[in-house]
């Protein structure tokens, strides 16, 4: 699906540069807030389990930290590029600043496919990583974390890394740790959980009754795991799923109109999200090519994958039934689409605040590594579902106040609270 041209740090910089004709702002300020303040790109060369040498390219991109330390993930892709990485850090940004925690946007990332590394070699990877930033990183200026195919375990050896470097414990370096060793209960749910609060709340404002609804999901990891449970805790059922088959290097979408059953699903998942077609096909899934989730007859659409999947190509594909998409992955909507479904009238919630569950509740867990002292898993939920909430009606009510579309009024919020800080800084 993902074009060969498309370029994710050209699409964030057309997004920023819509908004700030909006905010009319002035030059410098455009200037500083188009690029990352700074970025990292270098080699770790590692020793492969049969004694070979092999050379990863790494990368780290600090958008900006006018309201508070960057934070951000870092990604394990084959197909991770520097402008990935640009683009991702300067969503991290706007979803700080939408969610309104002080931190600011960074983001990381290696080419390589773990699918094809061992532990250890994933180990090292991480180890390297972690050698090559650790001069520009840490917990009172940028601060990992996990993503796409990185999990709690890579962040704990990072962690290590990092304060054997530093001489000291640094629990706040890093977030996504596993709990018990740092980590918060309620973050591997807060992303999925996160983008469903914001559903509810939309389908509240717009009188849709949730467990009337259905669903269609692009990607069945982290967030479209999570987003599902809490989706069928409200009532809503989910048709289809779709996911990405190693073995056949293409995508699938796996449909049952009863509606699909989460545990039966995540009995046949792999770690990495791929669910296994030929055990859905014998449990009486359908299995249908992977660009097929975006033309399914439902209520909602959460494309929870990857940027670039909802295109000028296939968005004219999207049902008549479609009265939402909510955003779960990092830009998967490229403008020219955006433009269609914005003419059409879909409520729209954005990736920035849809997905900004994630970074709240590593908020959340480095205020409790700070003060030595972990909440319970429901303190933490209902304070992400504050936060979450706080945010999207912040939204919602700009967008309706000043007849905006969803993306455009998150992006007014966040890049003027942004360009306010460095302002307020006297930067620009
Ligand atoms: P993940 O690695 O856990 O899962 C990704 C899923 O997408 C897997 O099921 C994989 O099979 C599927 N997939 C990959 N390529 C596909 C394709 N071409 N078609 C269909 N399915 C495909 O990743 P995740 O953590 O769930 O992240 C998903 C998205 O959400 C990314 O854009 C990520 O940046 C974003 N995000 C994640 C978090 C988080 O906390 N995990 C927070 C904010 C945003």
């Amino acid at each position: 699906m993902s074009s060969e041209s498309f370029n994710a740090f050209e699409m964030a910089q057309k997004q920023f540069d819509q908004a700030a004709d909006l905010l009319e702002l002035d030059q410098p300020t455009r200037d500083l807030l188009r690029n990352p303040m700074r970025e990292l790109q270098f080699s770790i060369p590692i020793r492969m389990d049969d004694g070979t040498k092999k050379v990863f390219r790494g990368f780290r991109s600090m958008h900006n930290d006018a309201r508070g330390p960057a934070k951000g993930g870092i990604r394990f892709h084959p197909q991770e590029t520097i402008d990935t990485v640009r683009a991702l850090s300067m969503w991290m940004t706007w979803k700080t600043a939408v969610a309104d925690i002080p931190l600011g946007g960074g983001k990381g990332g290696v080419i390589c496919d773990p699918h094809d590394l061992s532990s250890y070699e994933q180990q090292q990877l991480c180890r390297g990583w972690v050698r090559q930033v650790s001069k520009v990183v840490g917990p009172q200026t940028d601060i990992p974390a996990p993503d796409v195919m990185t999990n709690p375990q890579h962040m704990l050896w990072m962690l290590d890394e990092f304060e054997v470097i530093s001489g000291k414990k640094q629990p706040g370096f890093i977030t996504g740790k596993p709990v018990g060793m740092g980590g918060s209960l309620g973050r591997t749910e807060a992303t999925g959980y996160g983008t469903m609060i914001t559903v509810r709340e939309a389908m509240n404002e717009l009188n849709i009754p949730i467990d009337k609804t259905t669903a269609s999901i692009q990607g069945f990891g982290n967030v479209s795991q999570y987003a599902i449970e809490l989706y069928q805790q409200m009532g809503g059922k989910v048709t289809c799923v779709s996911s990405w088959d190693q073995d056949d290097q293409a995508s699938y979408a796996i449909r049952k109109q009863e509606g699909i059953n989460l545990k039966e699903m995540l009995s046949i998942t792999n770690t990495f999200g791929g669910i296994d077609k030929a055990k859905a096909a014998e449990l009486g899934y359908e299995i249908l090519p992977g660009d097929m989730w975006i033309e399914q007859d439902v209520d909602l659409l959460v494309p929870a994958a990857l940027e670039n999947q909802i295109t000028i190509d296939n968005v004219g594909r999207i049902s008549k039934q479609v009265k939402i998409i909510a955003e779960g992955a990092n830009g998967p909507t490229t403008p020219d689409a955006d433009n269609v479904i914005k003419d059409r009238g879909i409520y729209m919630i954005p990736d920035f605040l849809a997905n900004a569950g994630g970074v709240i509740c590593s908020y959340f867990e480095q205020v409790q590594s700070n003060m030595n002292y972990f909440w319970d898993k429901s303190e933490v939920l209902g304070k992400l579902d504050q936060k979450m909430t706080s945010a999207f009606y912040s939204v919602h009510e700009y967008s309706q106040k000043n007849k905006l579309y969803m993306r455009d009024a998150a992006y007014m919020i966040a890049v003027d609270r942004v360009a306010q800080a460095c302002q307020d800084r006297g930067w620009v």
